[in-house]
């Protein structure tokens, strides 16, 4: 068996072109394209930032065309880039550009296979769309809790692959915490039903969560069991403003403690990222009178019917105004309002977008460090780029912050990007310094297949590459993705 990728010849063009046929065939006239045309989308990540190429689209209907896709490729030599919504912010989900590359994407495997509102869950295809797996569970009296911006375009396979995070983690936790059972077909083109829906299951390694977070290295995800919760009874929505960074942490700690842990939600939104908003969104409209140097927008739910938590959020914000821990206040009155402030916060980042090049960074550090973390990456980024724009808002209650550098208004945009690696790396850096994360939520994609090796040391870095090469001998799946698969282990 080929090692590292090794003795895997890419085909020549005749082989190819007959591989090509083959896989047509396969997934039947509704499953392919290669119209340049159509394929472009799907080879260009979100940020627009990172382009492949690739000769074949599929989209199959099913686990055994899946299975079928892997061994054809297997046969002829080919690489496969799994693809849920094309949402990921880490340049994952598109062709590397150094291979043949046949796009896998699931958008047609789109069915709830079960819903089991006894043992609350719900198993589905893994094309299925975030969204209409939170309206299944809705429409069957349940919840659903994962909730990111790209929730209407990224596929549950997605998720499952970046483990994605959101706003609702500081509550449910990540991808990760929500999922009972996987299906996915492996490289050698074998399934591994792991579609199990038991919340005790101690019979050896837990393959699942191996899966989860692999980004498409290790297999292609088909179907996932996935945990429901009830539906929220009572849910309050507020933004605030806050004097300082610290004395939002106070006001996280003091909301946890006033709702017995049920905070759903604490982002952090400042006052330039806002302005931005505010700029490239003008349907948004700010709650407050004016705009503070640090906003945060908090959520309360419960799925107590007696307990409103309008009045939980009411008291527990009167009290953080007596003790100075905020400054001003708006409480939504309605469901309706409350989307309001959750769309202001929803924008930020594409408003970093439209305003200019923008280098994100999605890092996480322990929740007490975030102010001390935010104040010396924030010198560091002021004193090597004049003029750059900082915007960092996010997820503070669970210490992720994305810290975007948007290119400064007098300068090229060719120049800064010149130095997107070293901004980067001053980011990363310090999130490293102050005990975090260089990939919180996005995974490390096509960006950062160093960071393993640079920031987690030898030894992590060798158990996962160990991992890659046993589970994908030929480096088949995802090439150029998450680590460099082709280095020895050290
Ligand atoms: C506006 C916006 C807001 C966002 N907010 C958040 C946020 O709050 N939190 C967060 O975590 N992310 C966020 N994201 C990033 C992105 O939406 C998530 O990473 C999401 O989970 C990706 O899902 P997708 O279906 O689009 O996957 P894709 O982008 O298609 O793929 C992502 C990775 O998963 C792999 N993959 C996809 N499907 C499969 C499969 N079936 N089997 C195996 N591998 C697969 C791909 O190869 C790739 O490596 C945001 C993105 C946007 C554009």
């Amino acid at each position: 068996m080929a090692v590292n990728g090794k003795g895997h010849k890419p085909p020549e063009p005749a082989q190819l072109a007959e591989a090509i046929e083959v896989l047509k065939r396969t997934v039947g006239s509704y499953g392919w394209s290669m119209h340049p045309g159509l394929i472009e989308p799907h080879a260009v990540d979100w940020t627009g930032s990172i382009r492949g190429d690739s000769p074949l689209l599929l989209k199959p209907a099913t686990t055994q065309e899946v299975v079928k896709i892997v061994g054809i490729c297997r046969q002829y030599g080919l690489k496969i880039v799994p693809q849920g919504g094309n949402t990921s912010l880490a340049g994952g989900s598109v062709p590397s550009g150094d291979h043949v590359e046949i796009i896998v994407n699931l958008a047609r495997m789109n069915k709830v296979r079960a819903i089991d509102t006894i043992n609350d869950t719900i198993t589905v295809d893994a094309g299925c769309l975030l969204a209409s797996i939170q309206a299944e569970a809705a429409n069957a009296g349940r919840f659903f809790p994962l909730r990111l911006a790209s929730e209407g375009s990224c596929q549950i396979g997605g998720n499952l692959a970046t483990n994605a995070g959101g706003s609702n983690v500081i509550r449910y936790g990540n991808t990760r915490d929500l999922v009972l059972g996987l299906e996915v077909v492996l490289s050698d083109g074998r399934i591994w039903n792991g579609l199990r829906a038991l919340r005790k299951d101690n019979m050896g390694y837990d393959m699942k969560q191996l899966f989860i977070g692999s980004e498409g290295t290790l297999g292609i995800i088909t179907g996932a069991v996935l945990k429901l919760f009830p539906r929220p009874a009572s849910i309050a929505t507020a933004v605030c403003a806050v004097p300082s960074l610290q004395a939002a942490l106070e006001l996280l700690a003091l909301s946890k403690q006033r709702t017995g842990g049920q905070v759903t939600a604490f982002e952090l939104m400042p006052r330039n990222g806002l302005e931005l908003v505010f700029k490239h969104f003008p349907a948004c409209r700010m709650p407050l009178d004016k705009l503070y140097d640090w906003q945060v927008l908090i959520e309360f739910s419960s799925i107590d019917e007696a307990v409103s938590q309008h009045e939980r959020i009411e008291a527990t914000l009167s009290e953080a105004y007596a003790s100075g821990l905020i400054v001003d206040a708006a409480i939504a009155a309605s469901i309706e309002q409350g989307r309001s402030f959750w769309a202001i916060r929803e924008a930020l980042a594409e408003a970093d977008m439209k305003e200019g090049a923008t280098i994100q960074g999605d890092i996480s550090v322990p929740i007490s460090a975030i102010p001390d973390f935010l104040d010396s990456c924030s010198s560091a980024i002021a004193n090597a780029v004049d003029g750059a724009r900082i915007i960092a808002f996010g997820h503070l209650g669970d210490g992720n912050i994305h810290f975007g550098v948007i290119e400064p208004e007098a300068a090229s945009t060719e120049d800064f990007l010149a130095r997107s690696n070293e901004i980067e790396e001053i980011i990363c850096d310090h999130a490293h310094r102050f005990g975090g994360s260089v990939a919180a939520e996005h995974g490390l994609g096509a960006m950062k297949t160093n960071a393993v090796l640079k920031y987690r040391g030898d030894v992590e870095h060798d158990l996962m590459l160990a991992i890659k090469h046993s589970l994908d001998p030929q480096d088949m799946m995802n090439p150029g993705k998450l680590l460099q698969a082709s280095r020895p282990l050290l």
